[in-house]
């Protein structure tokens, strides 16, 4: 029996399995992770200076001029292979819960709906008064130089993602709950070294991990599988279909 069989056994054994994604997941789409040795993008060490709060609102300016190509870029990618075997997966019952950090909605794309965007998602913006536009109205605005874009009430609108400074939101607490509550947590795409998600494989009762290189978690997880998300997941989703 190879690493595979072992997560298919694994998986058939479960009754509640949550899957938890990172930017590895969405690499395969085009869009470049943050720790891969080469093509991430935190080799820009400014990138989380900018991608914060104290950015938004000391330099709104920089912030959405700097900023937005990059958000941009991650609203026009496709989902890939490992995006849709999770919503098949979703829709047959066998996953419960999709955990993801990405902001790109690939996932929501795809069809996952039993999501949790723990980093917030790119088809919004809102103002502190409650309301809610679209992202690319949030563009079109900086667009025409409205900078920062406003809200019909006056206030600067933000787009609908956690920065660096941002309290996290509710669907994290609802996270924890879910990986609680789950018998196997499969972690997809993840370096797992962003906090405070990086805390979930702890409360997690059994782990499973497809990444394609080391993680700090492998060592506590019960299969790891090291390859591409894409590839990995269609595997398993053909062995579990032939049963
Ligand atoms: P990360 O960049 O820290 O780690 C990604 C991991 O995925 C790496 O270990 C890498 O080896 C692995 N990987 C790359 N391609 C893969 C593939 N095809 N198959 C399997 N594994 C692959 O990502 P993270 O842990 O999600 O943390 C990054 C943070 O940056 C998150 O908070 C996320 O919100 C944000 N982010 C999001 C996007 C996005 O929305 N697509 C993109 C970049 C960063």
């Amino acid at each position: 029996m190879d690493d595979v069989d072992r997560l298919v056994e694994l998986m058939k054994e479960a009754d509640y399995i949550v899957v938890l994604t990172g930017a590895g997941v969405s690499t395969e789409s085009g869009l470049p992770d943050f720790r891969s040795p080469t093509s991430g993008l935190w080799q820009d060490e400014s990138l989380m200076e900018l991608l914060s709060t104290e950015t938004l609102t000391s330099d709104p300016k920089r912030f959405f001029e700097r900023t937005l190509p990059l958000l941009e870029l991650l609203t026009e990618a496709q989902p890939n292979a490992a995006h849709r075997v999770l919503a098949r997966w979703e829709e047959r019952g066998l996953v419960k819960m999709l955990i993801t950090q990405n902001i790109d909605s690939l996932h929501y794309e795809a069809g996952s709906r039993q999501l949790l965007e723990v980093h917030g998602q790119l088809r919004t913006a809102s103002c502190s008064c409650g309301t809610v536009v679209s992202f690319s109205q949030l563009v079109a605005k900086v667009r025409k130089k409205e900078i920062p874009p406003r809200c019909a009430c006056g206030t600067a609108l933000r787009p609908d993602v956690v920065l660096f400074g941002d309290p996290m939101p509710a669907s994290f607490g609802q996270a924890i709950g879910e990986v609680e509550r789950s018998d196997l947590l499969l972690v997809v795409g993840s370096s797992l070294q962003v906090a405070p998600v990086a805390y979930l494989p702890n409360m997690a009762r059994a782990m499973a991990i497809i990444n394609l290189t080391p993680t700090v978690a492998d060592g506590e997880a019960k299969v790891v599988l090291r390859g591409r998300a894409g590839e990995i997941l269609s595997e398993l989703d053909d062995r579990l279909t032939r049963g």
